[in-house]
């Protein structure tokens, strides 16, 4: 694979942009590989500078639900372009697609726009706070919630450790409120609620996990989540950014029937542009600034672009059978890339849950951050590069899921399952 272009590029990059990337894992360290720079992209296909073509299961983290350039988004885009970029006042698209956002999720019945999915849940645990008068906030181990300083934690194996900041310069004093516990442990969440449920603002989860690899709930735990925080007066957070209209149009709480208090949403919303949102029911939403005390702001919130990019989105999820279509592929290249491991005697565990796939390189299943990192992260990292030399790109790292989008067609992921079936294969006499 040629990869001159690349290579000179991020060269450059790393003279003026640390580490070369504008987002970390970006850079594909853990996989001992340089960045490939895309120069554009077309349905399931980027193209890179070198003229390399590779079926992307990336899709831009999350949100490109619909492949790259689908023609309704570019059309809508292009429309909003006639009327001006940004205004820093109102305009009809927010509220059409606040009501799009609400009429697919019903735990929602108010819901303000930000930027990002970082945005959205520090705004979302503020609100919590305030509304409930507390500081504590309670977190699990392997959940991402975006780089707001109180969710930086990396709480250890321990059960409800002291909080240590996860990365340098986050203050202890600002995690000293932040419980980080292991995911999909009920007993765990219960014995901590039980002793300072009074203290607890809110607890926040990927009600899938899709942030230390792919990680269903396991049966209970989202309805203890629940149960425990109406006990206690404490808000529950769905983070959905990654989730939500991903999983199914509902979000992963109408997947598995439990509603959160509050719910954030990011990725597929902005259809591929900067897009953030958090919503809920209308007593706690009311407490957000101009309506109630708590103060959230933002210059290019509700941006017309965005908007627009985020309606002409959510308007293809309600075609008839979108999901079905969807998940019936991802179900495809699931058993396909899991069958590919079996053949080559590779342990892997698989998930599918929608259009989200997961693949550990693990003999056991994996139910939590401490299963996930047991994983074989060389194994990983050999099926990665090798996937990338067969024109598959992948997530760079162990801890990230697979997405597949509507423009991904039986051919394409018939080829994924063949370049697995190589890759694995080579794997197993090296
Ligand atoms: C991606 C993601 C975020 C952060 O969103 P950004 O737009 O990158 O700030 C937060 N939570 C979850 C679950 C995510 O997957």
């Amino acid at each position: 694979m040629k990869c001159e272009k690349s290579q000179k590029l991020f060269e450059r990059a790393l003279e003026i942009i640390p580490g070369g990337v504008n987002s970390p894992v970006r850079a594909c360290r853990s996989v001992g590989t340089e960045p490939i720079f895309i120069a554009h992209a077309e349905g399931c296909l980027v193209f890179d500078e070198d003229g390399n073509s590779f079926i992307d299961y990336i899709g831009s983290w999350g949100p490109m639900i619909l492949g790259h350039r689908h023609p309704a988004v570019i059309e809508a885009i292009s429309s909003v372009l006639k009327r001006g970029t940004s205004f820093g006042a109102p305009t009809d698209l927010e509220i059409k697609l606040a009501e799009m956002i609400i009429d697919a999720v019903p735990s929602i019945e108010m819901v303000r726009m930000v930027n990002s999915g970082t945005e959205a849940t520090m705004s979302a645990i503020r609100l919590a706070r305030g509304f409930t008068g507390r500081d504590t906030i309670v977190k699990f181990d392997g959940c991402y919630h975006g780089h707001a300083d109180a969710l930086l934690v990396e709480a250890g194996s321990g059960v409800a450790t002291l909080s240590i900041p996860g990365s340098p310069g986050v203050p202890k004093s600002f995690v000293a409120h932040t419980l980080s516990l292991p995911y999909n442990d009920i007993d765990c969440i219960k014995k901590v609620m039980g002793e300072q449920g009074d203290k607890i603002a809110c607890i926040i989860v990927e009600p899938v996990a899709g942030n230390m690899g792919l990680v269903a709930p396991v049966d209970g735990f989202l309805e203890t989540l629940r149960e425990l925080s109406e006990k206690n007066g404490s808000i529950l957070i769905f983070d959905e950014v990654m989730t939500g209209f991903r999983v199914a149009h509902g979000g992963a709480q109408s997947l598995y029937g439990i509603s959160p208090h509050v719910t954030c949403l990011g990725k597929i919303i902005g259809g591929g542009l900067p897009v953030g949102a958090y919503g809920g029911k209308r007593e706690i939403m009311e407490h957000i600034a101009p309506q109630g005390p708590v103060y959230q702001a933002g210059t290019l919130s509700g941006n017309p672009l965005a908007m627009s990019a985020g309606i002409a989105t959510l308007t293809q999820l309600m075609e008839p059978g979108f999901y079905e279509t969807l998940d019936e592929k991802a179900d495809h290249l699931a058993t396909g890339l899991e069958k590919a491991a079996e053949n080559a005697g590779i342990d892997v565990m698989g998930a599918r849950i929608g259009s989200m796939l997961g693949l550990f390189f693990n003999e056991k299943s994996v139910l939590n951050f401490d299963d996930a990192k047991a994983s074989d992260l060389e194994m990983f990292s050999a099926f990665y590069n090798g996937m990338l030399q067969k024109g598959v790109y992948l997530a760079p790292s162990q801890f990230e899921a697979l997405f597949l989008s509507a423009a991904h067609n039986r051919e394409h992921i018939d080829a994924t399952i063949k370049a697995a079936e190589e890759v694995m294969d080579g794997l197993k006499h090296s």
